[in-house]
């Protein structure tokens, strides 16, 4: 594991914000597990990565639909959210291997919960709250 980077967010605008700057640095086929509670960030962040992408579109939570692409940026966003999977055969059904292995930034909400399946090289973020420095604030750390 290589590159450690510890964000500091104090409110949703500066989520955004890390989130844009991830996103301008995204790389084709980049795989980026995200975790944290619910209500963590994790959606906000990935909003703020589309943006950075250059996408206009906006972001939703896709809960009900697993995966989202979003075209118009500077490389396709796939967007998944795994929370409600309940047998890692719908995985197979919605055919994750476009979005594991495909030309766009691949973002995954609850990837624990589909561990054996994501990529060996990937990214992991983390999104921790700390209620010592308030209700808003969020711990982000991106692990190369
Ligand atoms: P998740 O996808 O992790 O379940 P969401 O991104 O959907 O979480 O929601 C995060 C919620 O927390 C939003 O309602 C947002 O306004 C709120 N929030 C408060 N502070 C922050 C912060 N610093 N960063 C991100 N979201 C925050
Ligand atoms: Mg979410």
């Amino acid at each position: 594991m290589g590159q450690e980077t510890v964000y500091e967010s104090y409110k949703p605008e500066d989520t955004s914000r890390i989130g844009e700057k991830l996103g301008r640095e995204a790389v084709r086929g980049q795989v980026c597990t995200l975790t944290g509670d619910l209500g963590a960030g994790k959606t906000v962040l990935t909003q703020g990565i589309a943006r950075g992408l250059g996408i206009r579109e906006p972001v939703n939570s896709p809960t009900f639909t697993i995966a989202q692409v979003y075209e118009g940026g500077r490389m396709p966003l796939y967007h998944l959210d795994v929370y409600r999977i309940g047998d890692i055969s719908e995985m197979d059904e919605i055919g994750y291997e476009d979005y594991f292995y495909g030309e766009g930034l691949c973002m995954i909400e609850w990837a624990d919960l589909i561990k054996e399946l994501i990529p060996e090289k990937h990214t992991q973020i983390t999104i921790e709250k700390d209620s010592e420095k308030g209700f808003d604030y969020r711990k982000i750390t991106v692990k190369e």
